[in-house]
């Protein structure tokens, strides 16, 4: 059993409507109904990506080893609806990261834990702080909230949305 963390993202279509289906989709995954974040509206990153975000984050415990994990979450983002071939940043129903597993350190070539990038992403940042406020990365032992501090300041809306 391992506790997991999820970054969420969400950019095309009913936003909401896909964040709740892929909550859903988590809770099968996990022995306790996830721990979840607010959804947060952001800026777009990049220029293939127009649309704003809904970010969030969600803490599930899994029987899933870790690479299993990403094959079922990478199956359900492509059977949901993203196209595989596009581009990086482009446009995407439902985006779903490993931000953190079992505490442990993978340089897998199709899977890095920690997610590679988190720590520049004040949009995984911010919700991962409200789910797990003591959480620290497990390679520079760095707080949130110092992750936070050095991050690139981006706009990060709570919102006040039911998922
Ligand atoms: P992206 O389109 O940015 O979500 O990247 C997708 C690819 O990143 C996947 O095909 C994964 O094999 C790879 N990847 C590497 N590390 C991770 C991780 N921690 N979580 C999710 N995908 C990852």
């Amino acid at each position: 059993m391992a506790k997991a963390v999820i970054a969420l993202g969400s950019n095309l279509g009913d936003r909401l409507a896909h964040f709740a289906n892929a909550r859903r989709f988590l809770s099968t995954l996990s022995t306790v109904p996830p721990e979840a974040s607010s959804i947060y509206e952001t800026e777009p990153v990049g220029e293939a990506s127009t649309h704003p975000y809904f970010n969030a984050v969600c803490a599930i415990e899994t029987e899933l080893d870790a690479m299993s994990l990403l094959d079922v979450l990478k199956r359900y983002e492509q059977e949901y609806g993203r196209d595989p071939s596009a581009p990086r940043w482009s446009n995407r129903t439902i985006d779903l990261d490993i931000i953190d597993y079992g505490r442990q350190v993978i340089s897998r070539q199709r899977l890095q834990v920690p997610h590679p990038e988190y720590g520049n992403r004040l949009f995984v940042l911010v919700p991962l702080r409200e789910v797990l406020p003591g959480w620290r990365d497990v390679r520079s032992g760095q707080t949130v909230d110092e992750l936070i501090a050095s991050s690139p300041k981006i706009e990060v809306s709570k919102t006040s949305l039911k998922w």
